[in-house]
């Protein structure tokens, strides 16, 4: 098959050729899906998309009138992707429904303990000659309390290694995971779990139940100081409300892997440019908040994964086989 690969970057190019090995043919696009570069894909019977592009009704006509049959998602999320108008199209779709989600607990854990022990401002401190203490104080993890929403693969990994801190671990999802009880997780309302988690990280979808889950009305039921990490999806959280919670303490630090108006930034270099986006040009004063450009699924072992998932679901779709990974509308 013709592949037309949207928003390359160099490691998509290295990893999915390497998996691919010849099979199929994949024309590399830097270009995001978009209305306007829909028409890239013409002559392909399938494209291949990541987070920030956009399948949405406009975009799937384009490619139903160009003939392509297959969209091939390398992420787990598909809220970008218009399902009801693929359907109605004819367009097939499959995703990488898990890919090393240790590797995005780990970096969830990595973000939490880079802000509570301060190494971020450490760093940079001790690179400039200042070996002082003032600023960097922390808090022993052991024994706190931690809140996870959405105990899915990553929510009960993360779960995992907050236990192996030492912590008390209190759950909230709309259906029950064994595998989080069985490691010692207690289900809780989402009120309890608001009232006494020290920390809280979201590992749930972006749906309309959960978008600014994280608002003025939840922030006010936390703890004062709390520290709230995403490495979800951006609009899981209301910026404007975190960073009035912010300025006046009750939010003790953020951590974001993800962002609400993430994309066209993210994943860009825009070093030597004017940031236009004041929430997050705010976002980056605070020093208690840290920011990575979701990021938390690059390791060599999820990168090595979602391309051999991508392209396995590509050889279903050429072969005209029923794809495990394929998501119904
Ligand atoms: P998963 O499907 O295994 O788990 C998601 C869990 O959320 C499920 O248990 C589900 O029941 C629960 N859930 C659904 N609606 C909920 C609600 N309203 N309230 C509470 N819980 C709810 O997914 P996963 O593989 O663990 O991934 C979790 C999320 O992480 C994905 O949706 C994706 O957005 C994100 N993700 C981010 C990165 C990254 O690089 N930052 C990488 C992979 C995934």
């Amino acid at each position: 098959m013709r592949v037309v690969v949207f928003s390359t970057k160099p490691h998509d190019r290295q990893f999915l050729t390497a998996a691919n090995a010849g099979r199929h043919e994949l024309v590399f696009l830097e270009a995001r899906l978009l209305p306007e570069t829909a028409a890239l894909a013409a002559g392909a019977q399938a494209a291949c998309l990541f987070v920030h592009d956009h399948a949405d009704a406009a975009v799937l006509a384009t490619f139903a009138s160009l003939g392509v049959k297959h969209l091939a998602l390398r992420c787990a999320g598909f809220n970008n992707v218009d399902l009801s108008a693929a359907a109605r199209h004819g367009i097939t779709v499959a995703r990488v429904p898990a890919y090393s989600p240790h590797g995005v607990a780990e970096h969830a854990a990595a973000l939490f303990m880079t802000l509570n022990r301060r190494i971020h401002r450490a760093y940079n401190r001790v690179r400039d000659g200042n070996f002082a203490l003032e600023g960097l104080l922390g808090f022993d993890v052991h024994g706190k309390t931690v809140g996870v929403i959405g105990t899915g693969k990553i929510g009960v990994c993360f779960a995992q290694i907050m236990r192996g801190f030492g912590c008390r671990v209190l759950a909230f999802d709309v259906a029950r995971n064994p595998a989080a009880e069985a490691i010692g997780a207690e289900y809780v309302t989402l009120e309890k779990l608001f009232a006494e988690s020290h920390v809280i990280s979201l590992h749930c979808p972006l749906t309309p139940q959960t978008r600014h889950l994280i608002n003025a009305r939840s922030l006010v039921q936390m703890r004062e100081g709390v520290v709230i990490i995403n490495t979800s999806r951006g609009p899981l959280i209301d910026t404007g409300d975190v960073i009035e919670a912010l300025k006046s303490g009750r939010l003790g630090a953020l951590a974001l892997d993800v962002y609400e108006e993430e994309e066209g930034v993210f994943y860009e270099d825009l070093s030597g440019q004017i940031l236009a986006d004041d929430q997050l040009a705010r976002l980056l004063t605070f020093p208690n908040v840290l920011v990575t450009s979701h990021q938390a699924f690059f390791t060599q072992e999820a990168v090595t994964a979602i391309a051999a998932t991508t392209l396995g679901n590509l050889d279903d779709f050429a072969a005209g086989r029923p794809c495990p990974n394929a998501l119904k509308a």
